[in-house]
Formats: C-alpha cells, sequence, structure tokens
C-alpha cells in the first residue's frame, strides 16, 4: 500500500463543484489501494480578497504581521472544512485538520514561517483506521501559539513537508496546467510540457519567477528526497516528474536537453550609485545597510573605475524598492556620491539548463535572440546552470517568445496547451 499526499492548488478548489471533482479523485486514488493525505489551498482569488481587506481595515499595505497570517490562514481553513463535508457526502471517511491542529511547527517570522517540524503521528493513526485525512495548506503555528503563514504558494510546501514527514511515496501537486513547461503557458501557447526536469533546474526556475511550484517546497523535496510530480487536476495525464540529476532519463531522452525552460520576472527593481569613490570596501560600505534593512539583493553590477570613481548597481525585488532607496540616498551623502537613482519598471529574464554546464555559446546566442528584437540588455548574471538578464519590464513576454523560438523549445506535434481558463 502506497502512501500519497495531493495538493490541490486554489483554482482546483475554487467552487463546490470543483472541491467535488477533487474529491472524486482522493477517492479514486484511496480506492486504487492508497493511503491519501490531502493538502489544499484557499478557494481562488480568496487570499487576494483578504489580503485587500486587511489594508482597507488597517489603512496600510504593512498590517500587523500577526493578525495578517491569522487572517490569511481563514482561507485554507474554509476549504479543508467544504472538501471534508464533500468526502463524507460522497461515502469516505476523512477528518480535516488546521496547520495549528497538526502541529505543523513553524519559526515565528509571520507571512514566510519556516517549518520546523511536523508531528506525523496522528495523521498516520487516521490513515491506520482507514480515513483520508485533509490538511490546510500554507499555514502552521509558532511556539507561542500565533497562527503563521508560508509565504504565496505555500501550500506545496505544506504538501511537500508532509510528505517528508510522513515518507510518502510521492507527492503530488495538482493544479491548473497539466505539468511543468518549457515556459509559463499562459505567456507562450506553444510551451512544451517536460516528462521530467531535475530539482536542480526546477529549484532555479521557481527561483527565477516561475511559480508553478514555491521554491520552498522544491528544496524541501531536494533535502529530504521526496518523489515530487505536478499533475492537471481536471484532466488525466503522467504531469511532470522532478528527477534527481543523474537518475535515468526516460526512454527516448537519454541526452540531457540543454535549456529546460524560461523564467520571467516581473518583481524587479534596479538601483543605481553614480560616482562612489573606488577603494576597498566600497560593496560592503553600499550593500552592508541595505542587507541590515533586511532587503535581498540579486543581481549586482560594478562599473570599472574612471578617475577613481566607480558606478554601482544592483536589483531587489519590488516590494522592498523604497527602503533600498532611503537607505541609499542616506549613504549618497556619507560616500558624496555623484547621483543616484532607481528603476522600478525592469524585468528579469532567464535561461535555465543542465546541459549548460557542458555547452558554450548559449549566453551569445541568448543575446543574439534578444538583439534580434531590438531589446537592450541593461545586466547579465550567470551560474553554471542559468542566464538572466535584466530588460525593460514591458519586454518581458516578447523576449521570451523570441528565447523559447530561438532555443528550439516550442511543441512541434501542434497539441494545444491545457490551461483552465484560458482556450489557447
Ligand atoms: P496553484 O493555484 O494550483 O498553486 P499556481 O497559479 O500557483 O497554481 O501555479 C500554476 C501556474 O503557474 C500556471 O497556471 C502557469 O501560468 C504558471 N507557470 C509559470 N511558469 C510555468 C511553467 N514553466 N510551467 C507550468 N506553469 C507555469
Ligand atoms: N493561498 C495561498 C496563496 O494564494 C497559498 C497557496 O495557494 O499555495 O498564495
Ligand atoms: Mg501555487
Amino acid at each position: 500500500m502506497a502512501l500519497i499526499v495531493q495538493k490541490f492548488g486554489g483554482s482546483s478548489v475554487a467552487n463546490i463543484e470543483r472541491i467535488e471533482n477533487v474529491a472524486r479523485k482522493v477517492i479514486a486514488s484511496r480506492d486504487a489501494g492508497n493511503q491519501v493525505v490531502v493538502v489544499v489551498s484557499a478557494m481562488k482569488g480568496e487570499t487576494d480578497r483578504l489580503t485587500d481587506l486587511a489594508h482597507a481595515a488597517a489603512q496600510t499595505s504593512n498590517p500587523r504581521p500577526r493578525e495578517l497570517d491569522l487572517l490569511l490562514s481563514t482561507g485554507e481553513t474554509v476549504t479543508i472544512a467544504l472538501l471534508t463535508m464533500v468526502l463524507e457526502r460522497l461515502g469516505a471517511e476523512a477528518r480535516c485538520y488546521t496547520g495549528a491542529q497538526v502541529q505543523i511547527l513553524t519559526d515565528s517570522a509571520f507571512s514566510k514561517a519556516r517549518i520546523q517540524e511536523i508531528d506525523a503521528e496522528p495523521i498516520r493513526e487516521d490513515l491506520g483506521a482507514g480515513r483520508i485525512v485533509v490538511v490546510a495548506g500554507f499555514q502552521g503555528v509558532d511556539e507561542n501559539g500565533s497562527i503563521t503563514t508560508l509565504g504565496r504558494g505555500g501550500s506545496d510546501t505544506t504538501a511537500v513537508a508532509l510528505a517528508a514527514a510522513l515518507e510518502a511515496d510521492e507527492c503530488q501537486i495538482y493544479t491548473d496546467v497539466d505539468g511543468v513547461y518549457t515556459t509559463d503557458p499562459r505567456v507562450v501557447p506553444t510551451a512544451r510540457r517536460l516528462d521530467q526536469i531535475t530539482f536542480e533546474e526546477m529549484l532555479e526556475l521557481a527561483s527565477l519567477g516561475s511559480k508553478v511550484l514555491q521554491i520552498r517546497a522544491v528544496e524541501f523535496a531536494g533535502k529530504y528526497q521526496v518523489p515530487l510530480r505536478v499533475l492537471s487536476s481536471f484532466e488525466d495525464g503522467p504531469g511532470t516528474l522532478i528527477t534527481m540529476e543523474g537518475e535515468d532519463m526516460q526512454q527516448g531522452s537519454m541526452e540531457e536537453p540543454l535549456i529546460a525552460g524560461i523564467a520571467f520576472s516581473r518583481d524587479e527593481a534596479k538601483l543605481t550609485m553614480l560616482g562612489v569613490p573606488d577603494t576597498p570596501g566600497i560593496a560592503a560600505q553600499i550593500l552592508g545597510p541595505i542587507a541590515s534593512a533586511n532587503i535581498e539583493v540579486d543581481m549586482i553590477v560594478q562599473n570599472i573605475s574612471n578617475d577613481g570613481l566607480t558606478d554601482f548597481t544592483f536589483t531587489v525585488q519590488k516590494r522592498d524598492y523604497e527602503r533600498a532607496m532611503e537607505t541609499l540616498r542616506r549613504l549618497a551623502a556619507e560616500l558624496s556620491a555623484r547621483e543616484v537613482f532607481g528603476d522600478t519598471s525592469i524585468g528579469k529574464l532567464s535561461l535555465v539548463g543542465v546541459g549548460m554546464r557542458s555547452h558554450a555559446g548559449v549566453a551569445s546566442k541568448m543575446f543574439d535572440a534578444l538583439a534580434a528584437e531590438g531589446i537592450n540588455i541593461q545586466m547579465i548574471s550567470t551560474s553554471e546552470i542559468k542566464i538572466s538578464v535584466v530588460v525593460e519590464e514591458k519586454y518581458l513576454e516578447l523576449g521570451t517568445r523570441a528565447l523559447h523560438r530561438a532555443f528550439d523549445l516550442d511543441d512541434e506535434s501542434g497539441r494545444t496547451v491545457s490551461v483552465e481558463g484560458q482556450s489557447a
């Protein structure tokens, strides 16, 4: 008998009819002889709606984190109760738990809490007694009993963490697309579903903006070797398996593809300080206070020195832009910099693939393809398996399509991508 954790995202539980569809899928898995733990998200749009309510109530975009997390967690509490009611109506014995009830213990970093421990025993008892167990995604509880949330998309992480704690045979992430694609199929309708992708590649794609899996879920799955699969809630199919690198590739795909996929992110802002002294320690003097303000820096570029002066540019997430700018203005006075300015209308485009390790020329091909569309590259950063560029935000989708074509990622079969809510 296998133990499976199945996670259903917001669009999969958007109304009672869809919740019933989920319930039938879960029951079918159980009837096939599996023990099933189900993790659900809030109904589609609910987390956004609650966030808006909080902003309206607190009259600020930064309501008190403890209360905000408590509020946001209610979205998932609603869906576990509804799904359990439907399961019971369909004749399946089921029991649901909030994050606090099942003791998903987290730290106290509200809105981005990290899971520290899960007590798997009560779930095992329920499963042993033949019940389907339904657990709220996205939420946990800290040591003081305060409700915490795991960050947007966090139900993925709940599912993988439960799968790890229960030593599940597979963690299945059901969503509104039928697997991981070469890029977001909503932007490139000719994107191709991947039968499999390595953890490393998935980790890069998730961190570079592909929201199909939350990055922490992928990290967890890699760390605890949880077999992870992305599938459609709405149609049957094999989905995409996330594999350890070096595992046997499936037949017919013995050779590693050069590029696994393309990610893009609008959540970028750029800050520049012109004319700072080109002396040892200058980078630390600028980035130290930024780090102390708890702002994560992504790309960094420092120009070659001119007359003993240099220019310094870095990127942060959009939500941190104002705070980073304030810090930079303060520093500019201290360092007698010539000028400080920023730009929030930028985006990041990234190519990801483990095949890059052994291939030269990927970067130049990427730059050629962007140049052919008249897209100017503002910043570049590379790692072993990815190349990222910063471009004007309005060119993100055009750039993604151009790269998809240039690297022959288009689906040649002529099939149409199945994206819920879109008739592509
Ligand atoms: P859920 O609510 O089920 O968690 P999400 O909206 O978080 O679903 O994630 C699924 C969405 O991720 C898809 O609808 C798709 O638009 C987007 N996406 C971005 N990049 C990719 C990709 N490479 N492959 C598949 N989907 C992607
Ligand atoms: N409901 C949360 C969100 O919308 C968590 C999730 O769906 O994974 O981000
Ligand atoms: Mg999601």
